[in-house]
C-alpha cells in the first residue's frame, strides 16, 4: 500500500515524524500555520535544533517525498493519514490538557476530507480523545469517510532521529480494521527491522503515553530524594543509583541526581495525568507527589547556591552553563534554569551564562541575564560556575584554564558531570549532588 501522509504541526514531534517518514520511503507533507516556520523548512533550514535533522529534511526534499505547506485544507484530499502534531499544553488553572489546537485541526479538515482517512493523533492527548474527535467529525461531515486512531510518540529531544527510527516500541491504538491496516502498512519499515508494535485500542494508547513519562518522572523523583538522604549520611548516590539500577527489575537508566526534572512534556504530562485521573474518578496520588516534589525541587536548588555561598548573593556573580532543559537541545520550555535563575538574581547575584544551543530562545525568558560565547567567557571572574545542563563539552572542559578564568575557584555541579577528586585535585571547591561529604 502506498500511502500519502499528511502531519499538522511542524514541531519538534511533527518535523521529525515527517522527516523520517520520507526516510523511510513515504510521501509527507508537513504544515504548519507559521509562515515563517514555512519558509525556513523551504529554504532546507530546520526552525529548530535536532542533530542530524537539518540533513534528513534535504534528503526528503531532494527524494521528492518530503514537502512542506502553510495550507492545511489543500493536504487534506490526497492524504490516507493525518497526523496531528500540535501543542497540548497545560491548560491555566488546573493543567489539563489544553486541546483547543487539537480541536482546531479537527474543525479545519472535516470540510475537505475526500475518500478515506485516518486522523491519527501523535500529539499526547487524554484518554478518551480520539472518540471525542470521531463524535466532532460525525457531526461536522457525517458523510466522510473517517476513522481516528492514537499513535503517541516517545521520542526523545536531542535525539530524536535515533528514536523514531530505531524505537523501543511502536504504540497503535485504533478501533477498527481499516484503520489499524493502515497504521500497521505505514510503520511495516519499522516492523520488518523487528521493532515491538503494541497493538491495542485508542484509550489504552492514549493512557501508555501518559504512564510512560509518569513513570519516569517518578523514577527521576525517586534519585533525586535518595540524593537527599545520601547527603545526610555521607552515602554516594551514584553509587548507590548504580547498586539498584542492576536489578533488572528496576534497570540503569533514568537514576541520574539532578535539580529536577524539566521540558516540554515531564511537567505537563504528570499535571495533566493528575487532572484528567481526578476528573475520571481514579485519582494518582503517587503521580501528585512527583509533581510536587519536583516543583519544590527546582525552586530550592537557588536556596542550595546561597548556601554554598556563605548566606548571600548580594554582589555575588555567577557563571551557569546550560539552561536548555537538557543536553542536545534548544528548547527551554519549562527548565530548570527558568526557575533557578531568576531566584539566584533576586537574592542578588548577577549571572553570566552560555548555552550551546538555547541562548537565543532563552533570551527573552531570563531577563537580566549576560550572555557569553563560550564556557571560559561565561566564567571570567565570577565567584562560582554552576552547571545546568549536562552537554558534553560541560563534561570535557580545560579545568586548568577554568580555574584560572573564574574569579574564586568553587564549581557547584548540579549534573555530578566530574569525579569528586578530580575536580579537588584540580584546586576546585566543588559541590555536586547526593555525594555525601564528597560533594
Ligand atoms: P511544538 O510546539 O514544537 O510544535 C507544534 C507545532 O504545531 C508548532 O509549530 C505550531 O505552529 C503548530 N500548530 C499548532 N496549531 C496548528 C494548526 N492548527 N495548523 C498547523 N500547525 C499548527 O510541539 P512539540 O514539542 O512538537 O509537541 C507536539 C505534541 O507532541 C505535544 O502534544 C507534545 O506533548 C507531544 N510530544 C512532544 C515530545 C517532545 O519531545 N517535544 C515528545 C513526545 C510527544
Amino acid at each position: 500500500m502506498q500511502l500519502k501522509v499528511t502531519i499538522v504541526g511542524a514541531g519538534y514531534v511533527g518535523l521529525v515524524s515527517a522527516a523520517c517518514f520520507a526516510h523511510l520511503g513515504t510521501s509527507v507533507t508537513c504544515v504548519d500555520r507559521d509562515r515563517s516556520r514555512i519558509d525556513r523548512l523551504e529554504q532546507g533550514e530546520s526552525p529548530i535544533f535536532e542533530e542530524g535533522l537539518d540533513e534528513l529534511i534535504l534528503e526528503g526534499q531532494q527524494r521528492g517525498l518530503l514537502h512542506f505547506s502553510t495550507d492545511l485544507a489543500a493536504k487534506v484530499a490526497d492524504a490516507d493519514l493525518i497526523f496531528i502534531a500540535v501543542g497540548t499544553p497545560s491548560s491555566k488553572g488546573d493543567g489539563y490538557p489544553d486541546m483547543a489546537q487539537v480541536e482546531a485541526v479537527a474543525r479545519a479538515i472535516a470540510p475537505v476530507l475526500s475518500g478515506y482517512t485516518v486522523l491519527v493523533t501523535k500529539s499526547t492527548v487524554p484518554a478518551g480523545t480520539g472518540r471525542w474527535l470521531e463524535t466532532l467529525l460525525r457531526e461536522l461531515r457525517p458523510d466522510a469517510d473517517v476513522d481516528v486512531a492514537s499513535n503517541p510518540e516517545f521520542l526523545r529531544e536531542g535525539c530524536a532521529i535515533r528514536d523514531f527510527l530505531e524505537p523501543d516500541r511502536v504504540v497503535l491504538g485504533a478501533d477498527n480494521e481499516r484503520a489499524r491496516d493502515h497504521l500497521q502498512a505505514l510503520y511495516r519499515p519499522l516492523a520488518d527491522r523487528a521493532v515491538p508494535v503494541v497493538m491495542t485500542t485508542r484509550e489504552t494508547a492514549e493512557l501508555i503515553k501518559y504512564a510512560g513519562n509518569a513513570f519516569l518522572a517518578t523514577k527521576i523523583t525517586f534519585i533525586n530524594e535518595m540524593a537527599d538522604l545520601c547527603e545526610k549520611f555521607d552515602a554516594d548516590v551514584e553509587v548507590l543509583a548504580r547498586g539498584i539500577g542492576l536489578d533488572r527489575r528496576i534497570g540503569p537508566l533514568f537514576l541520574k541526581a539532578g535539580p529536577g526534572y524539566g521540558g516540554s512534556c515531564f511537567p505537563k504530562d504528570t499535571r495533566g495525568l493528575i487532572t484528567i485521573a481526578e476528573r475520571a474518578g481514579a485519582p494518582t496520588r503517587l503521580v501528585e507527589a512527583v509533581n510536587s516534589i519536583n516543583e519544590d525541587r527546582k525552586a530550592s536548588m537557588a536556596e542550595r547556591i546561597r548556601g554554598l555561598l556563605g548566606g548571600s548573593l548580594e554582589g555575588i556573580t555567577l557563571a551557569v552553563l546550560g539552561v536548555t532543559f537538557k543536553a542536545g537541545t534548544d528548547d527551554m520550555r519549562e527548565a530548570p534554569s527558568l526557575d533557578i535563575l531568576p531566584r539566584l538574581q533576586a537574592a542578588g547575584a548577577a549571572i553570566q551564562a552560555y548555552d550551546p544551543a538555547g541562548m537565543e530562545h532563552a533570551e527573552n525568558l531570563l531577563p537580566g541575564v549576560s550572555w557569553h560565547e563560550d564556557a571560559y567567557d561565561a566564567a571570567t571572574g565570577a565567584d562560582a560556575l554552576v552547571i545546568l545542563t549536562e552537554w558534553s563539552q560541560f563534561k570535557a572542559l580545560d579545568l586548568l584554564r577554568m580555574r584560572e578564568t573564574l574569579g574564586q575557584p568553587m564549581v557547584i555541579d548540579l549534573r555530578n558531570l566530574y569525579e569528586p577528586q578530580v575536580m579537588r585535585d584540580a584546586g576546585f571547591v566543588y559541590h555536586s549532588v547526593g555525594r555525601g561529604s564528597r560533594t
